[in-house]
């Protein structure tokens, strides 16, 4: 029987075959016009953050002398493009733009989320050297995207002490002030060289947003008790609300991210008021607002802001860092990466990101740097794109348990350092609800939830261990 169905299905696709050679013809004019067109109508940006390079780093027999970001810890395996202990090599950092040039996207433009010093004691640094540490990075990409307009933000390493960004203008603010200017706007510039915090046309329709949102991260001492520091708060509501009349689109930018700490629990990245403030903002802006874009935490997440009624009304990303260090009471590291994200060039809703990494210990022994793509999102979880109502189903598949797909959203979390690490249980938790939940009483309820799910499973399985261990099998 199944010979014969076989058989009479060749049959079939024989005569549909035939059929269609003889009377499909090829696609009108028009027609091919229209797939161009569709292809012309995606553009592109990259995204690099965290560079964080150590011009110390040097390969040598004493390895606690390998960088000064290592702070007197042994590198773990030093090599040619970097070790995990320390930050970035320049060989490096030249590597993730060779690459990016050698893949040829053709992008529209590149974002750049700050985070140019490297992680050493405040005493090896000084307000001159962090300047010519943001110049050397800026020069570089200069060099290597001669014709690539760059939108930068700032991070809390590119300030001397780090951290400790101020409310007006200083050295730092006006001397990359004059640094980007072949980037940005003499507008831009003037509210970069006062605040820190800038806001420029893209495209037509099209408007970035670059917060200093260092102003709001708890280190900062300059700005605690404030309410508005540097009126940031007051400048971004008049840029949404100019470009809501104006019907533009907005990407935000910056460096520390809104929203609750991934791999932490209960913690926000910046100070919990000043979070729930840019959350109001957001929520209220959420229709103009087609993105947003962060670094600082060196891993690569995701999350979805919902509105009080819980409708998923933006997508934000926090990219991984370039740099592989450690952090000081860290058991893993990322790969370095950087990204390269889609968007529709009609009304510059986000549709893909494609995320490149290196194998760090695989390009020290291969004296290679052998840099990849590691995922297309779309892809790799099966969504339509990435706007936020995909995003917001994939982080429900997220929280099923034993959730293969969150397994492979961690992996991507730690940029393929090492797949056998498993994040269940606690670890789940928090990284499930700062997907989803980015202010504090939805937060708090969330981890509530997890937590009453956790103790009742732990209690199951206890009993059920107990009751194995008298006989008893069920
Ligand atoms: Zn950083
Ligand atoms: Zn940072």
């Amino acid at each position: 029987m199944k010979m014969v169905e076989t058989v009479l299905c060749c049959v079939c696709w024989l005569i549909l075959g035939l059929w269609s050679s003889i009377f499909v013809s090829p696609a009108p004019l028009d027609n091919r016009d229209h797939l161009h067109t569709a292809e012309e109508s995606i553009g592109k940006f990259w995204h690099v953050s965290d560079l964080h390079l150590d011009p110390t780093y040097h390969l040598t027999d004493d390895h606690t002398k390998v960088c000064f970001s290592s702070k007197g810890f042994p590198a773990k395996s030093p090599g040619f493009f970097g070790d995990f202990m320390c930050d970035s090599p320049y060989q490096l950092i030249q590597s993730a733009f060779q690459h990016m040039k050698d893949v040829d996207q053709q992008p529209t433009f590149m974002i750049w989320t700050g985070d140019s010093p490297p992680h050493v004691p405040a005493k090896e640094l000084s307000t001159e050297i962090v300047i010519d540490i943001i110049s050397n990075m800026t020069h570089t990409i200069q060099e290597f995207f001669p014709n690539l307009q760059v939108f930068p933000a700032l991070g809390n390493h590119d300030y001397w002490p780090q951290d400790q960004l101020p409310v007006s203008t200083n050295t730092i603010y006006q001397a990359v002030a004059e640094l980007w200017k072949p980037w940005l706007t003499t507008e831009a510039l003037s509210t970069l060289s006062t605040g820190g915090f800038y806001s420029q046309i893209v495209k037509p329709n099209l408007r970035l947003i670059s917060l200093n949102t260092i102003l709001y991260y708890s280190p900062n001492h300059a700005t605690e008790n404030m309410t508005d520091p540097a009126g940031q708060f007051e400048w971004l509501e008049g840029t949404l609300d100019t470009s809501q009349q104006a019907n533009e689109k907005v990407y935000i930018i910056a460096h520390v991210p809104v929203g609750y700490l991934p791999f932490a629990r209960d913690i926000t990245a910046v100070r919990e008021h000043f979070n729930e403030r840019l959350v109001r903002i957001f929520r209220k802006y959420s229709n103009v607002i087609a993105g947003h874009f962060y670094g600082h935490t060196h891993r690569d997440s995701i999350m979805v802001l919902l509105d009080e009624q819980g409708n998923a009304v933006n997508s934000l990303f926090v990219a991984p860092a370039v740099t592989p260090i450690m952090g000081a009471l860290e058991s893993q590291s990322n790969n370095p990466g950087f990204r390269l994200y889609q968007y529709d060039s009609s009304d510059y809703n986000l549709l893909d990101i494609w995320q490149y990494y290196l194998n760090l210990t695989e390009a020290n022994e291969e004296k290679k740097p052998d840099w990849k793509l590691e995922y297309i999102m779309t892809k790799y979880f099966n969504i339509k794109d990435i706007q936020p109502k995909s995003l917001y189903e994939l982080a429900q598949r997220f929280e099923k348990p034993q959730s293969k797909e969150f397994q492979q959203y961690f992996n991507n979390f730690i940029v393929s350092y090492d797949n056998s690490i498993v994040c269940e249980g606690f670890c789940k938790a928090n990284q499930v609800c700062s997907i989803q939940f980015l202010d504090h009483d939805s937060y708090s309820a969330c981890i509530k939830r997890a937590d009453t799910q956790l103790v009742w499973l732990l209690q199951t399985t206890y009993q059920r261990e107990q009751k194995q261990t008298h006989g008893v099998i069920y």
